[in-house]
């Protein structure tokens, strides 16, 4: 890690912690040759499963469509942004934890469905509505039974 004042080569860690449910570490660094302090922070990259679309096509996994759905869903409702970000983190996580590396998209939308259930009651409606296209109204009401037997929850984030 070069230093972003003078461009020495070396510089030494003074502090690190873990940050953000312990998937970031932040890294205090002090330049050897002039001293300057400096954060860095670091994120494992870990490989996402491809998604499986419903028509086969294959496609990586995009956290900012994802993000940009839940924003959707989420607009003017009172939830923050760092909210939606453990969200996300947990969709990821679980994503992940299947071990598979490719995923049907229709369990991606299960696992944003079950996380803004236990965001916001209305944005998981309106997600759920715009995402199974329902035939009628009882139908909708049904699955929205079925989601809410399934109990959340509370400690699933990793
Ligand atoms: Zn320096």
């Amino acid at each position: 890690m070069h230093c972003p004042f003078c461009g020495a080569i070396d510089t030494k860690v003074i502090d690190s912690r873990l940050v953000a449910e312990g998937d970031h570490v932040r890294r205090r660094r002090e330049c050897i040759t002039c001293e300057e302090r400096f954060t860095t922070y670091e994120t494992a990259e870990l490989v996402m499963p491809r998604i499986i679309k419903q028509d086969g096509v294959r496609e990586p996994f995009d956290e900012d469509k994802l993000k940009k759905g839940l924003m959707k869903a989420l607009e003017k409702r009172p939830v923050s942004i760092e909210k939606v970000d453990s969200a996300i983190n947990s969709i990821k996580a679980s994503l992940r934890a299947t071990g598979e590396r490719e995923i049907q998209s229709r369990d991606v939308g299960e696992e944003v469905m079950k996380q803004l259930r236990q965001l916001d009651e209305v944005a998981f409606v309106r997600f759920a509505s715009v995402y199974r296209s329902f035939k009628d109204l009882n139908e909708f009401r049904e699955e929205i039974d079925r989601l809410s037997q399934q109990e959340p929850s509370e400690n699933e984030n990793q």
